[in-house]
C-alpha cells in the first residue's frame, strides 16, 4: 500500500471508490480466466503477509525470506521492501500456484485478497491517514462481468481481509516516514537499516533479539505483554513497528518504555 499525494489522486488508473460506491466482481474455479492473474506479478509482501505465509509453510522467517523473496528499494523510499519471487518458468507463475488454485489460500497475501481493488494511503490536512480504494481489474479478468455487486467493505469481509488491512495500514503509516533518509551516512545497507529490516520482516530473529539480548534491560515491557510477544508473531509485530518508530524517529511508544 503506497502513500498517495493529493495532486496524484485524480490521475491514478482505475475507478476511485467513494464510501458506498459499488462494483461488480466474482471469482470462481469455473471461470475461463481461472489462475491467469497469479503469474508474472510484482507482488509486494507486507510484514503481516510474511508471518502468515511462513507459518502456513511451517518454516522460519529466515528460510521464507531466502527461498521466496527478494528485497528491493523502491524509488522515493529509504526502506527496502519484500517482493515475492516468481517461479523460474516461462509464465513466471506465483510459487504458490497449483493446477487447482492457490496452495496457500487461507494465508494468501493482502494484495491477493484485495484484488481487483487496490488501496493507497492518503494523509489529510490533520495528518490522519485515510485508505483510498481503486477498482482496477485488468482486461483479462472476467470476474468484472459477473453479477455480484460489492462495496470495498463487503469485499474485504468476504475475503476475510480485515486483520490484514489493519496491519497493512499500520505498517504503511510507519513506512511513509521513510521518505526521509533515517540512516545518515550509513545508507540503506548499513547496520541500522539491517536491524530495522530484521525487526519488520524477520519476526523469528526479532523475537530472539527481544528475549536474548539486552533489549529487556534497555526497555521495560509489562510481564503479560512479554508473554504475548513470546507466543504470538502478530503481537510481536506490533512491538516491532513501535520499536522502529521509536528507534529511528523517536516516536513515543505505548507497548514499552525506557528503563
Ligand atoms: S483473472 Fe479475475 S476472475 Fe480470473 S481467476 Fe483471476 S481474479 Fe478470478
Ligand atoms: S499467493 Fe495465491 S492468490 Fe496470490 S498470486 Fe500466489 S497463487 Fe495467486
Amino acid at each position: 500500500m503506497k502513500e498517495i499525494k493529493s495532486d496524484k489522486i485524480g490521475k491514478l488508473p482505475g475507478r476511485k471508490l467513494e464510501a458506498g460506491d459499488t462494483f461488480f466482481f466474482r471469482c470462481h474455479p469455473d471461470i475461463a480466466c481461472f489462475n491467469l492473474c497469479c503469474r508474472n506479478l510484482n507482488l509486494f509482501l507486507y510484514p503481516y503477509d510474511v508471518i502468515r505465509l511462513k507459518n502456513h509453510l511451517g518454516i522460519s522467517s529466515d528460510q521464507f525470506l531466502e527461498e521466496y523473496t527478494d528485497a528491493v528499494l523502491r524509488e522515493g523510499s529509504w526502506f527496502p521492501e519484500v517482493l515475492l519471487r516468481m517461479a523460474e518458468n516461462k509464465e513466471k507463475t506465483c510459487p504458490f500456484l497449483t493446477d487447482t488454485g492457490c496452495s496457500v489460500y487461507p494465508d494468501r497475501p493482502d494484495s491477493c485478497r484485495s484484488f481487483p481493488v487496490e488501496h493507497g494511503l492518503f494523509f489529510n490536512e490533520k495528518g490522519q491517514s485515510e485508505t483510498l480504494s481503486f477498482y482496477r481489474p485488468p482486461d483479462f479478468c472476467l470476474g468484472q462481468h459477473e453479477d455480484q455487486e460489492l462495496t470495498p467493505e463487503s469485499w474485504r469481509a468476504d475475503q476475510e481481509a480485515q486483520r490484514y488491512h489493519q496491519m497493512t495500514v499500520r505498517w504503511a503509516e510507519i513506512r511513509s516516514l521513510f521518505q526521509k533518509n533515517p540512516w545518515g551516512t550509513e545508507g540503506p545497507q548499513g547496520p541500522k537499516a539491517k536491524m530495522a529490516f530484521m525487526a519488520v520482516y524477520n519476526i523469528d530473529s526479532f523475537r530472539d533479539f527481544v528475549f536474548n539480548s539486552s533489549f529487556l534491560k534497555r526497555y521495560k515491557i509489562k510481564k503479560d505483554l512479554q508473554k504475548k510477544f513470546r507466543r504470538k508473531d502478530e503481537q510481536l509485530l506490533q512491538l516491532s513497528f513501535e520499536w522502529i518508530a521509536f528507534y529511528l524517529w523517536g516516536i513515543r511508544p505505548r507497548l514499552f518504555r525506557m528503563s
